[in-house]
Order: structure tokens, then C-alpha cells, then sequence
């Protein structure tokens, strides 16, 4: 703030400093004749050097030491070899001062009057200080005071700040009430605290001079300015550490939605798990928008946090047990799966079997009767509908008990079997077979008129008459005979059988070995 500083130019006392070393030699050279003449100048140039080291103490603590002794030297008059040597310090610690660059005052204005505009409020203040701003960095104060008067006017516009000034001098009570105000209204952070406790002791204590007043004047608004800058970088900070929270608490949200695609169970753990997690989040959220200090915020927000963290683990450890009694789960029941499959397939080929010998003779291996009953319910339903010729034949070996008789049951069997192997053989693919019960058989002829029927029958006749059966050595004939009918309109299974097996008793009638038809 170099409006307020004291030494515009710090160069100054140099230059004085050294024009006076010049002098002094002039001097010498001038009046080394004279010794009275000389002990005049020496006596001026005592007093010169003391008040110069005065006016200098202050500048550069590395100075003030060797100010110190050049002045207590002095007091005895000119010792000029112990005088060299201290001038001989002085110019050498002269030379190592740092030529700090001048700051920029408009940036220090800048930032007075983003602090001002803060602290006044109403709108006249803010207005006239953004106005005021506009001013002092363009058009710019011939004086640090007129700058200072006009910012008081617009602070403290009842008071008549111009009658309170003399001679160019600013009202010391007024200044050191303002900034009083300022350093009361403002939060001032932990570590500022000693300095603003000075400062406002020293703006407190009654009637200063104004060169006193300069000083704690210039050091109140450093202060203030620090403070400015100290609060925006811990802004920055605040900023930094809630978007560092952020991210966690995003990276923790992606590892929750991860960890919960197991079983059905960890969908409600994961519901509560989700609550706790938006009920921590909105209490952190509370907590931040209430927050005025970033230290006891980040302890707040740490706390939370790890409560998240545990609540996390514990679900994590409960879906992990929860997952492994599902897996165990799906392992039984994959197991007893493959059981039930096994038993069913076991069950299948059972049922198959059972179906086949359900339907089968055990005899003869050809169809049954029950499976001539299905068949006929088929090839029936497809005479009805496509209405090709449907025929019937009922087989029935003659004198069949006398083979059983004569040459024993297992004889007879025998017969049963060659007679089914025959009947088999020479007939169509599409012709049903099948052994009706005792020494009967039933064939279905689809697409077959009774004539086709009868022509069939008869070569299947003349084949088995031709066979003839051995029985212990002993060639023994063997004929059947049949009744054919074809399926005729109003016909049920029954009614077609009955007349198939009329047709029967009358190839019996008529002799045997025979097929009629009706
Ligand atoms: P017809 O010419 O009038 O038909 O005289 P048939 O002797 O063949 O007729 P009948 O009904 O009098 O005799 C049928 C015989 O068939 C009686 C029964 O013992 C015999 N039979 C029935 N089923 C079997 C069987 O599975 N095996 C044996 N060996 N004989 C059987
Ligand atoms: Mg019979
Ligand atoms: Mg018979």
C-alpha cells in the first residue's frame, strides 16, 4: 500500500547519505588550512550524521545496528579510524539491501475496494464505492488522504468529514473508528489473531500524532488485505476439499452399485445400504452449506465419511456371506436338478417300456388289442375326413384247438408265432396287424375297398396254407379263415366289427380256410 507508505522513496537517505560523504570531502579539501574553520565543519558534520542516522533508524533492521554505533561514536566527537570502519560496515551492508520492486498500489486498491464493498452493504455504499473504485484506478488521487476522505464520505455520510479534516489532515477518531468497525465485523482467522488484537489496541488508544496514525494506519489496512487474501486461498481450499469429497463420494457410489448385483436378499441389504449412504450425504450436505470454517468442516465431513466407509465394509461382508449361501443354494439345487432329470429320464424309458408292453403282445411281439383300439380311432378319424376306403379283416385259425390239444400248449404257441411272422411278412407297410386275443388277429387296411381287402386276404391264406407247421416230426396243415368288411357311412368301431366278424362265422360256416365278406 505504498499510498500509505511513509518512504515513497527508500532511495532517498541513500543519496543524502552519500552527497554528505562528498561534501565532507569538498570540505576537507577546501579548509584542511584552516584548522578553526575545520573544527566548525567537523562539529556540523557530527551533528549532521547523528540526525541523518536518526531519520534512517527504522528503514532496515540490517542498518539500524551500524546507525546505532556510527551515532555513539559520534557523541565524543570524530574518532576517524573506528568511524572508518563502522562507515565501512554501514556502505557494505547498504550494498546488500535487497531493492524490493514498488508494488502495485492499483492492485492494493483493487483489493480495498472488493473488501469495502463486503463490509457496506446497503445499496448508496455500494454504488458510490464502485464509482469511487472507477476512480482511483483511472483518474487516480493526487494524496493517499483524498482517497481516503472520499471513501469516508461514502462509509459515513452523515458526518461532515470535511470539517473534521484540517489542513490536509485526516480526523484520526473517525479513520480509527472505521477501522475498528472493519476489523470487528470481520472473522478474523486463528493465526491473524495477535495482530489484530495490536491493531486495534493501537486504533483504540486515544490522540496519536498523525505520523504515528500513517503507520497504524498502513499496517490495519496490510492487515486487512492479508486477512482478505488468507480467507479467498482457504476459500480455494474449502473448494478443493468439497470437490475432493466429490469425487469419493461418486467413486463410492460406483463401488456400492458394483458390489450389489448378486442375490435377491443383497437387493435389500442394498436398499438400506443406499438410505444410510443418502442420509450421511444429505446430512454432509447440511453441514457444508452451514459451514463457515473449513477445519471443524473437514473433521465433520471425515466422520461421516468413515461412518460410509464402515457402513460399506459391513455390507460388503454381509452380501459376501450372503452370496456364498446363494451359491450354495444354486449348488443344491443344480445338484437336485440333475437328480430330477436323471429320474425323470430313468422314468421316461420306463414309461416307454411300460407303453411298449402296454401295447404289445408278449407272445407274438405285434400290437395288441389295445393298440389296435388306438390305431382304429386314427385311421377312423382320417376315413371320416379324407374318405379313402377303410377295410377291416378278423383272422381267426381254424380247429386251432386241436393243435393245442394234439401236440401240446408250447406247440400251439409256436403256431401263434409263425401265423403273426406270416401275416407280418406279406402284408403293406401302411396295413395294422394285430393280435386281438387267444387265436385271432385284426388287420386295418387304409386306402383298401373290401375287394382290394379280399385279394390280400386270400394271398395271406394260401401262404399260410402253404407253410404248414412241423410238430414233433409230424407235418400238421394249418389254414386260417377271415370276415372282411369295408367301413361304411353311419359305421362305428362297433358296428364294423360286428359285421367283419359275422362275415368270420360265415367263412366257418361255409367250411374254413376260407374269407368272406360283408
Ligand atoms: P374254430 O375253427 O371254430 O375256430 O375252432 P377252434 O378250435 O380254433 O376254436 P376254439 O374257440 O374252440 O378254440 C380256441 C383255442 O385257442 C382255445 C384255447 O386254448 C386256444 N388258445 C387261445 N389262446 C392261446 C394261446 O395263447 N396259446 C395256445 N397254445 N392256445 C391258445
Ligand atoms: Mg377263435
Ligand atoms: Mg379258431
Amino acid at each position: 500500500m505504498s499510498f500509505f507508505n511513509k518512504a515513497a522513496d527508500p532511495d532517498k537517505w541513500k543519496e543524502k547519505y552519500l552527497n554528505l560523504l562528498d561534501e565532507q570531502e569538498q570540505s576537507e579539501a577546501s579548509y584542511k588550512n584552516s584548522e578553526e574553520s575545520y573544527r566548525e565543519k567537523e562539529d556540523l558534520l557530527c551533528k549532521t550524521i547523528v540526525r541523518l542516522t536518526i531519520a534512517t533508524t527504522g528503514l532496515d533492521p540490517n542498518l539500524d545496528p551500524h546507525l546505532l554505533s556510527i551515532r555513539d561514536q559520534l557523541k565524543n566527537g570524530i574518532n576517524s579510524n573506528a568511524l572508518k570502519d563502522e562507515l565501512e560496515k554501514f556502505t557494505a551492508s547498504v550494498a546488500q539491501i535487497k531493492h524490493e520492486p514498488p508494488q502495485d498500489s492499483s492492485a492494493d486498491i483493487g483489493l480495498l475496494f472488493d473488501f469495502l464493498l463486503q463490509q457496506y452493504k446497503t445499496e448508496t455504499q455500494q454504488h458510490s464505492l464502485k464509482l469511487l473504485k472507477k476512480k482511483a484506478e483511472t483518474v487516480k488521487f493526487e494524496t493517499p488522504n483524498q482517497l481516503f476522505i472520499a471513501i469516508l464520505e461514502v462509509i459515513e455520510p452523515d458526518r461532515d468529514i470535511s470539517n473534521n479534516i484540517i489542513a490536509n489532515h485526516i480526523d484520526i477518531g473517525i479513520v480509527s473508528k472505521q477501522l475498528l468497525l472493519l476489523l470487528e465485523g470481520i472473522e478474523i482467522p486463528s493465526i491473524f489473531d495477535q495482530q489484530a488484537q495490536t491493531a486495534k489496541q493501537l486504533l483504540s488508544a486515544p490522540s496519536q500524532s498523525t505520523a504515528a496514525f500513517e503507520t497504524i494506519l498502513d499496517k490495519s489496512f496490510k492487515l486487512l488485505l492479508k486477512i482478505k487474501q488468507h480467507n479467498q486461498s482457504e476459500q480455494q481450499d474449502f473448494d478443493k476439499f468439497l470437490s475432493h469429497i466429490t469425487e469419493q463420494l461418486a467413486a463410492l457410489d460406483v463401488s456400492v452399485m458394483g458390489a450389489s448385483t448378486a442375490a435377491i436378499e443383497s437387493a435389500e441389504n442394498r436398499i438400506r445400504l443406499d438410505q444410510s449412504v443418502s442420509d450421511q450425504m444429505e446430512k454432509l450436505k447440511l453441514s457444508s452449506t452451514n459451514a463457515t470454517k473449513l477445519e471443524p468442516l473437514k473433521g465433520l465431513i471425515n466422520s461421516r465419511l468413515a461412518t460410509i466407509a464402515q457402513e460399506i465394509q459391513e455390507h460388503t461382508q454381509k452380501e459376501a456371506i450372503q452370496r456364498q449361501k446363494t451359491q450354495q443354494q444354486l449348488d443344491d439345487l443344480v445338484d437336485k436338478i440333475k437328480d430330477m432329470e436323471s429320474e425323470s429320464s430313468e422314468l421316461k424309458s420306463k414309461l416307454k417300456i411300460a407303453n411298449t408292453q402296454a401295447l404289445r403282445d408278449t407272445l407274438t411281439g405285434l400290437p395288441n388289442r389295445n393298440a389296435y383300439n388306438e390305431r382304429l380311432e386314427t385311421e377312423l378319424a382320417r376315413w371320416k375326413r379324407y374318405h379313402s376306403p377303410l377295410s377291416l379283416i378278423i383272422w381267426d385259425i381254424d380247429h386251432f384247438k386241436n393243435i393245442n390239444d394234439s401236440y401240446g400248449h408250447k406247440a400251439g404257441d409256436k403256431v401263434l408265432l409263425l401265423i403273426a411272422k406270416q401275416l407280418s411278412d406279406h402284408s403293406r407297410a401302411t396295413d395294422f396287424i394285430s393280435r386281438f386275443g387267444g387265436e385271432e388277429f385284426t388287420m386295418l387296411l387304409p386306402n383298401t375297398d373290401s375287394q382290394s381287402a379280399l385279394v390280400l386276404a386270400n394271398q395271406l391264406r394260401q401262404t399260410i396254407e402253404k407253410t404248414g407247421f412241423n410238430a414233433s416230426g409230424v407235418s400238421v396243415a394249418i389254414t386260417i379263415s377271415c370276415g372282411i368288411t369295408e367301413f361304411i357311412l353311419g359305421d362305428t368301431d362297433e358296428t364294423a366289427f360286428e359285421r367283419a366278424d359275422q362275415a368270420l362265422y360265415q367263412a366257418k360256416e361255409q367250411g374254413r380256410n376260407q374269407c368272406c365278406i360283408l
